[in-house]
């Protein structure tokens, strides 16, 4: 049975980084006009040629927001469960070189955070770990949903690639979305960023979205970090793994993340720097190439590129976000994984959105629905 390998395996990322960069403005005014954009329109629109139309792709990409999800931003909050992890990623704060203090919630633990972020308001949170699967297996995240399961509709997980069999484990007690990330999907180069460790498998993390779809989960969240290798080609690939799961498991849902990389411990430099304009270029692009899916942004983010991009494309974002174990009530000072940039309070966040005279959304649906 053929899966995504195959179908990543038929393009070339030079071919294609070089067709983005032959797109004239003919094929971004064809791919506007198309009532439905397929991968070619798609190249398109995040190409150089597009540039001098990024306000009618944002008219555009609102429109089909707004006619989709309505004037609406789904809110969630991160809650990381232990810094621990045994790859070597050359971008990251937690890898396993940075000696840092390292630390796994235990079961109380878990219970004062879940309560912490419950008092802000949140019924949507997202549990991420590093990848330790000696402090963090699957028992573990099962026992960690089960806990905070009083407390929250909608659990998600930002953690190790897991086996099929797993995920059905962790969805039976709950578990609602999984993100993983590719980071990169040029493959050589994959390997310069990721030299230790399981995650250092590019296949096995390429397949994990694909595994994730045999288990019937309901969303699976998938992206590249921008800032390792050339931005447009990364998002090509993004478009190709979310048209291929679409087609093939069509009744999940599916989440784009656009993560830049931010400052951390260690002294990683980005290969490639993605402006404002350019990040709310591949924004509208993916709006306009899929209009169900998804677009997250989080508080990697400054406040006023969050402020400007909310209505144009974006529909769920976080809040109050601390990115170290015990961040919101057992540990406040703990190392962070990366530096936030959007440092305002939930509540601050919320009232931005009315401000703009959108509906901030914690909780979209009631537990019952799913049961
Ligand atoms: S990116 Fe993830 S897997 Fe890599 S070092 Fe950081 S926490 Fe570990």
């Amino acid at each position: 049975m053929s899966t995504f390998l195959d179908t990543y395996n038929s393009f070339d990322w030079h071919q294609v980084s070089d067709s983005i960069k032959q797109k004239n403005d003919d094929d971004v005014k064809k791919a506007l006009s198309n009532s439905k954009r397929n991968l070619e329109d798609f190249k398109a629109l995040i190409s150089p040629a597009a540039t001098p139309f990024l306000e009618a792709m944002a008219k555009e990409s609102q429109r089909l927001t707004q006619k989709r999800f309505g004037k609406t931003i789904q809110l969630y909050i991160p809650l990381y469960l232990s810094n621990e992890c045994k790859n070597i990623c050359t971008y990251c704060g937690l890898s396993i070189t940075n000696r840092i203090p390292r630390h796994t919630l235990n079961e109380s633990q878990i219970i004062k955070e879940a309560e912490a972020i419950k008092k802000q308001g949140f019924d949507h949170i997202l549990l991420v770990t590093g990848e330790s699967p000696t402090s963090v297996d699957v028992s573990y995240l099962e026992n960690s949903i089960k806990l905070i399961k009083p407390y929250f509709s909608k659990i998600s997980i930002e953690v190790q690639p897991l086996e099929q069999k797993e995920y059905e484990r962790l969805i039976k007690v709950g578990l609602y979305a999984v993100y993983v990330y590719q980071e990169t999907y040029h493959k050589t180069n994959y390997k310069k960023y990721h030299l230790a460790g399981q995650k250092s498998d590019f296949i096995k993390r390429l397949l994990t979205p694909e595994r994730l779809g045999k288990a019937n989960i309901n969303t699976i969240g998938i992206g590249a970090l921008y800032g390792l290798e050339d931005w447009r080609t990364e998002s090509f690939f993004v478009a190709l793994h979310l048209q291929y799961l679409r087609k093939k498991y069509w009744k999940t849902k599916y989440s784009i993340s656009f993560p830049r990389i931010r400052p951390h411990t260690g002294n990683f430099n980005p290969k490639v720097l993605m402006t404002d304009k350019e990040l709310a270029q591949v924004i509208f692009a993916y709006r306009l190439f899929d209009e169900d899916v998804e677009l997250s942004l989080s508080t990697r983010e400054s406040e006023s590129f969050r402020d400007n991009i909310m209505k144009l494309g974006i529909t769920s974002m976080s809040a109050g976000s601390k990115t170290n174990p015990g961040g919101y009530a057992i540990d406040e000072d703990s190392l962070e994984q990366f530096k936030t940039s959007d440092e305002r309070t939930p509540f601050e966040i919320a009232n931005m959105i009315k401000r703009n005279h959108y509906e901030p959304v914690w909780k979209d649906w009631d537990k019952c629905m799913i049961l």
